[in-house]
């Protein structure tokens, strides 16, 4: 492709940010950097009455987590501006005026009964829901003065013959029967703008190129081609991203899981993990790659890769996903991160600031078994307090109840651990004693060890069992191993 593209994200700022929402931002800005050219951020609050306060910086926050930065919008200014829609009004009001005046829009005068009515009479008949048309013959001068006194909203004169068929960058031709389009709303009574209106106006103002939206968006397609006929304006090419589901193929909400992109966050995603993940839903690089960093998929990122069919929202993809950065992250950054989990999910009678040593320490272990952030605190909460009380029946769960080999290994492990001298204790001769129970029990180390797992760290498993022995010291370790034992007496 060549010249500049010009792309935008247009949320409403109807509560927090949909994860949909920032896959569907992150396509729109991976595009315009492939292509070179900018991103715009433009906010549509027209609908006031599920205007949520608070969602815009939820948007700007959400945006900002992945890395996504826009070239123009609300908070940033830019030669379109303002791009906050109501705050536009005045534009949208001069369209519908020329609109009105050249015969394709019409003012409407139906009350709200009478199209609740309309629909359930529709309902009833089997019929396709929509405006059946009573004021499309109003004599126009004679609305005008009724509008004076009377509450009225402004339609759209649809051409319902014929086919209206638009190139989606994504989906190729696609073909609408106009006989089932019917004249929607541009200007509602309380004078805001519909959807449609506005994004008309708004993408054509500000040179939008690409309009690349969720897929819910598709059958508004002929309304918004007939749109720019009637002004005569160069629509901008249309890709509709396919819709996410979830494992039973329904449509990704909140009965599926998190929708709220930055509940990803707050549940211990990192953004690099989030962003791959999402990259890959609707769109490929080829056959095989499974990784992309932020800095590749901007530069390899096209439309023609997004396929039509539903993206499985693979939230055990994400996690696997999750672990593979964590584990690659720098032991520093890695260090710093679960200083800022613990601090965060551990319980607050454990005393802050928490023991810099064993944090330190703790890490390691954690980067190799952790998925998610979120799990940080859970699984190394017995390093930095005691146990929990448990019941004894925790100590032989994974050895279907076998209370007589709990109480061996625990027997043996009690010995090999005071067989290290204080002197000698360190993560090596640790283990080496530890390991040494399998000729001990003449078995196998994970016929036993949730039986030491538990007595540790309260939980069948969890990190690096070993190194956990020789971090919490050769007493606790002894303590707890003996208080264990004394469960099962
Ligand atoms: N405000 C619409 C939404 O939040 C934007 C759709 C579009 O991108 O045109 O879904």
């Amino acid at each position: 492709m060549t010249g500049s593209v010009r792309t935008r994200f247009a949320p409403s700022p109807t509560g927090e940010l949909h994860i949909g929402g920032l896959r569907t931002a992150l396509f729109g800005w991976a595009f315009v950097q492939a292509n070179g050219g900018q991103f715009v951020l433009r906010i549509e609050d027209t609908d006031q009455s599920r205007y949520v306060e608070g969602s815009v910086e939820n948007i700007y926050e959400g945006l900002r987590w992945l890395g996504i930065e826009w070239d123009e919008g609300p908070d940033v200014g830019g030669p379109h501006g303002p791009y906050v829609q109501s705050e536009r009004l005045e534009k949208y009001h001069a369209v519908a005026d020329e609109l009105r005046a050249c015969g394709r829009a019409y003012r409407c005068f139906c009350t709200a009964e009478r199209l609740a009515q309309l629909r359930k009479d529709q309902q009833r008949d089997g019929l396709a829901p929509g405006y059946d048309g009573r004021c499309r013959g109003l004599d126009p001068v004679e609305a005008e003065e009724r509008a004076r006194t009377e509450p009225s909203v402004l339609r759209f004169r649809m051409d319902r013959t014929g086919t209206t068929t638009f190139p989606d960058l994504i989906r190729g031709d696609v073909t609408f029967q106009n006989s089932l389009q019917d004249d929607f709303v541009l200007l509602k009574t309380d004078g805001y703008p519909t959807y449609h209106l506005a994004m008309l106006v708004d993408d054509h103002d500000m040179e939008i190129t690409h309009v690349i939206r969720g897929e819910e968006w598709l059958a508004s397609g002929p309304r918004h081609l007939q749109l720019y006929e009637a002004m005569d304006w160069q629509p901008p090419r249309f890709a509709h991203l396919p819709v996410l589901v979830d494992r039973d193929g329904r449509k990704l909400s909140k009965r599926s899981g998190d929708v709220a992109a930055l509940d990803y966050r707050d549940n211990g995603y990192l953004p690099e993990a989030t962003l791959n993940f999402l990259a890959f839903l609707g769109w490929s690089l080829d056959d095989h790659t499974t990784h992309i960093t932020p800095e590749e998929l901007t530069r390899v990122f096209s439309l023609d890769r997004v396929v039509s069919n539903p993206a499985f929202f693979d939230v055990e993809r994400l996690d696997a996903l999750n672990g593979h950065y964590i584990r690659s992250l720098d032991p520093a950054a890695w260090r710093n991160l679960v200083a800022d989990w613990l601090d965060r999910g551990l319980p607050a009678d454990i005393p802050r600031p928490l023991d810099a040593d064993l944090v330190t320490a703790a890490a390691p272990l954690l980067q190799e078994r952790v998925a998610r952030l979120d799990e940080v605190a859970g699984l190394s909460r017995f390093l930095f307090a005691d146990l929990p009380d448990y019941p004894p029946e925790l100590l032989t769960e994974r050895i279907k109840g076998d209370t007589e080999l709990a109480a061996r290994t625990l027997d043996a492990a009690i010995d090999a651990v005071e067989a290290v001298s204080p002197e000698a204790w360190a993560p090596e001769p640790v283990e080496a004693a530890l390991r040494s129970l399998q000729d001990t029990l003449d078995l196998k180390l994970r016929k036993f060890v949730s039986v030491l797992y538990v007595a540790i760290m309260g939980a069948p498993r969890g990190i690096p069992l070993f190194d956990s022995v020789a971090l919490l010291g050769r007493d606790e370790a002894l303590t707890r191993l003996r208080s264990a034992r004394a469960k099962l007496a």
